[in-house]
């Protein structure tokens, strides 16, 4: 059998196979970059495993107090040699992404300090955090303000605005790496470190975190080597390789991470305690695998942008731009379309894959929202997985895919779920 008559068995029709074929003809160069990148941040890994002697001792957890936990000890460091950082915390009681960076940023500011964002809106989760919504437990309730200093129109750092914000009170500066579900450019790691030097020269001692999520592994480098005092993440996106169950982590300065760990835990105890429970083995495999599943989301992201590009839609990041996280937007300005997408990629799924999703209101959410997640880990955005607010301008964002293959047949299966409903018509039909 043709490997085009096993996508036709699975519902994939050969035209849109030939037209997938035809993208994929284009984009070998690329991807061949990535796996050069790959390969660089596999050795990384490796060469961090070596050096702290990852050995077989290492993958049995600890219960109860997790007193002298090997395992997770050592994973710690070796998130630390990989980011270039002093210390880290990774633990699976970081519950995720939001957690990881609310523990970061309430552990690290004192009532009175002032948080500046240097990258204009933060991630919507991180609006209850902070306290610019109302929330219990917020930044705000503790008495600690904020204030915000929004990117260029070409989403480029405005560093006068940057400045002005800055004052007495100015403790700490996050930057938001990736675009989440903005329609702004992802900042690179250049972008980055340009900033953080900026922030540094007007105010010496000023602490920088970056909230790295969806961006770990997709360069050679990471934000920690150019002076973020920390990066923080979760561990069901890029670092946990698809593998981490659950988790998050906070790599940086001794001082930082040390600060974090007394608030995930408690004063006096800070990373002496937390048992690491049998999460161990997908923790160090995941991190392992990391970088060749982050290339594979990469490779589908950029397959999706050039196939619906082609088709005359709207994507972000476009079909040539260089990378800088996993996330990939398309706008159809049609919600039957974004409903296609979506049960498209669902049907492509390991898990699930005969459900069909519907648009429903999600807490926190001011429209219906419908998602596609076949997922192994609930909730895993590494994972093939889709999700588009029902309201104009009508777009899906698109991420993960542990295996190329996969992330190549759910895209070409949302293609031919738009067809079947009529939302596009292939080039020259
Ligand atoms: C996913 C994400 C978060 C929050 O992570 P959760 O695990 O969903 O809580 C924060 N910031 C960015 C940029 C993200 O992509």
């Amino acid at each position: 059998m043709e490997t085009k008559e096993i996508y036709e068995e699975l519902g994939i029709r050969k035209e849109i196979y030939d037209f997938g074929e035809n993208i994929l003809k284009a984009l070998e160069e690329r991807f061949k970059a990535i796996d050069e990148t790959a390969e660089y941040n596999q050795l990384k890994v490796i060469s961090a495993f070596h050096k702290e002697r990852v050995g077989e001792a290492c993958l049995s957890g600890t219960k109860g107090y997790g007193y002298n936990d090997l395992g997770r000890d050592t994973l710690e460091r070796v998130y630390a040699d990989v980011f270039k950082t002093e210390d880290a915390l990774v633990r699976p009681q970081i519950t995720c992404g939001t957690h990881a960076l609310a523990l970061a940023l309430l552990s690290n500011l004192r009532p009175g300090d002032e948080l500046l964002s240097a990258a204009g809106k933060p991630y919507d989760t991180l609006e209850s955090v902070i306290g610019i919504r109302d929330a219990k437990g917020s930044l705000k309730e503790y008495g600690i303000s904020y204030a915000q200093a929004d990117l260029k129109k070409d989403g480029s750092f405005d560093l006068d605005a940057i400045k002005d914000k800055i004052n007495d009170k100015t403790k700490l500066v996050t930057i938001q790496r990736s675009k989440g579900y903005q329609t702004r450019r992802t900042l690179s790691v250049k972008d980055i470190a340009g900033a953080i030097d900026f922030i540094k020269s007007v105010k010496p001692g000023l602490k920088v975190m970056v909230d790295n999520c969806y961006g770990e592994f997709v360069e050679r480098e990471e934000p920690s080597e150019y002076g973020a005092d920390m990066v923080v993440g979760s561990l069901i996106k890029n670092p946990g390789g698809g593998l981490a169950a659950a988790g998050g982590y906070i790599c940086g300065s001794s001082e930082c991470v040390e600060n974090a760990a007394y608030r995930l835990t408690s004063p006096g105890l800070g990373k002496e305690v937390g048992a690491s429970l049998n999460m161990l083995p997908e923790f160090y495999q995941g991190f392992f695998m990391a970088p060749v599943v982050t290339a594979a989301a990469l490779k589908g992201a950029i397959f999706a942008a050039n196939i619906y590009e082609k088709l005359g839609f709207d994507v972000l990041p476009d079909g040539q731009e260089d990378r800088h996280d996993i996330i990939q937007a398309v706008t159809f300005n049609d919600p039957n379309a974004v409903v296609a997408f979506c049960r498209g990629i669902q049907a492509a799924a390991p898990i699930d894959s005969f459900v069909t999703p519907e648009p429903w209101d999600m807490p926190g959410y001011d429209s219906k929202v419908i998602m596609a997640a076949g997922n192994f880990v609930s909730g895993s955005s590494i994972e093939l997985s889709a999700d588009g607010p029902i309201r104009p301008p009508y777009s899906v964002y698109f991420q993960g895919g542990l295996t190329f293959p996969h992330a190549k047949y759910g895209i070409l299966s949302s293609l031919e779920y738009l067809l079947r409903e009529g939302c596009v018509s292939l080039p020259g039909k």
